[in-house]
């Protein structure tokens, strides 16, 4: 089968403290300590041979993520963005959907033919993490399309505990491909959907909702926000193509925070009286956070995404003063973010169709993701 594979030389920085799984493994806990030069090429693989627990899934669409890009993007030194896991080479691709063929000897709860996406994060069950129900942050964690085989594919095998059937979405996309191309954006809708409702405590219908950064990320979650009804959703963006996606999802509230003052921008639009929720999905903390701690509404959840590269200055008096809470949050494993997340698409709350606006043959899926890294789409899809 043709397969978009991700390798690089495992080169660990001279100061870089690698654990004992890192250097017996080369399981990369920090990838851009130790993953110089990547290279990104369609290959001809095996197709995969489900395992016993396993489900074999023939990809229809993947999407290609942020982390994608930031495999392939390097500093001056060659060493890569990428600051997770990762085991190379490896397919990559784990935003997905698809069908399956095929099923492992114990693996019983999908039958061939059923349409499907799947969990990023494998689990084990068994660790701390695990038994703590921080199934994201298991001990013995894979991960699809960074430590194992993913999905820019003919064809992904993946642990059927993290597979999620989506065929409740023909009720609202009666046309099979459009039903593909939907599901394929599940996994990054989640993320937010997980931040917003597992992660933070008490957001109810009709806070105010700001995205710093109208990405993939932002605008799929700015979709999720409206579906939980916020009484705003306003979104800082500085990319006109992507403030132009968002203003095509019907959101109003879409401004260029180098043009406008954000502060006085938020004043505005909520009245003076600030956001109640502030979700962080541009990376730029330097930037933002100024903002997020200037425009907390009296009792703000501010939720972290992004993954960026340093730390802003907190300012804890506003924290304080506006008992604001501050909450991390990544992966999005459990918790059944995914089958809310398929519900609430399936009931039409939350249409992604029009986020995507690039796709590519398998053939050309390198060039997909270099063209996500241009910063300019709203979603980017691979078609196998
Ligand atoms: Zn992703
Ligand atoms: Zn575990």
């Amino acid at each position: 089968m043709r397969a978009l594979v991700l390798d690089a030389g495992w080169n660990p920085r001279p100061d870089y403290d690698l654990s004992d799984d890192e250097r017996e493994r080369r399981l990369a806990m920090n990838s851009s300590q130790t993953w110089q030069h990547p290279e990104l090429a369609v290959e001809e693989r095996e197709r995969p041979e489900p395992a016993d627990d396993e489900v074999l899934v023939r990809v229809r669409y993947a999407g290609v993520c942020g982390s994608d890009v930031s495999m392939l993007e390097t500093d001056g030194e060659g060493y890569m963005h990428y600051s997770a896991y990762t085991k190379l080479p490896t397919v990559t691709g784990h935003e997905f959907s698809g069908e399956v063929v095929e099923t492992g000897r114990d693996a019983n709860l999908f039958e061939e033919g059923d349409p499907v996406t799947a969990e990023v994060t494998d689990y084990c069950g068994r660790c701390q993490m695990c038994r703590q129900g921080f199934r994201g942050h298991c001990e013995n964690f894979e991960q699809v399309g960074f430590t194992m085989d993913g999905a820019f594919a003919e064809f992904v095998a993946v642990p059927e505990k993290l597979v999620w059937d989506v065929s409740e979405l023909a009720e609202q996309y009666d046309d099979e491909d459009r039903l593909f191309r939907a599901a394929a954006t599940i996994e990054p809708s989640t993320i937010s959907y997980h931040g917003l409702f597992t992660r933070a405590d008490d957001i109810v219908p009709g806070d105010y909702h700001v995205y710093h950064g109208a990405g993939p990320i932002g605008l799929t979650g700015m979709n999720v926000s409206r579906a939980a009804g916020a009484g705003k959703v306003i979104a800082f963006e500085p990319s006109d193509e992507r403030r132009e996606i968002a203003r095509n999802l019907g959101f109003e509230h879409v401004y260029d925070p180098i043009e406008v003052d954000p502060v006085e921008t938020m004043a505005d639009v909520t009245d003076g009286a600030g956001a109640d929720v502030h979700v962080e999905t541009s990376g730029a903390v330097a930037a933002t956070y100024p903002v997020i701690q200037e425009t907390l509404a009296e009792g703000a959840n501010v939720v972290h995404i992004s993954n960026a590269g340093s730390d802003p200055d907190l300012a804890l008096r506003k924290y304080q003063g506006n008992s604001a809470q501050l909450y991390g949050a990544e992966g999005h494993t459990g918790q059944q973010v995914y089958p809310r997340t398929i519900r609430l698409m399936a009931a039409g709350h939350i249409d992604n169709l029009p986020i995507v606006t690039s796709t590519f043959d398998l053939e050309d899926a390198d060039e997909a993701v270099r063209r996500a890294a241009e910063r300019v789409d709203g979603k980017v899809l691979v078609e196998m």
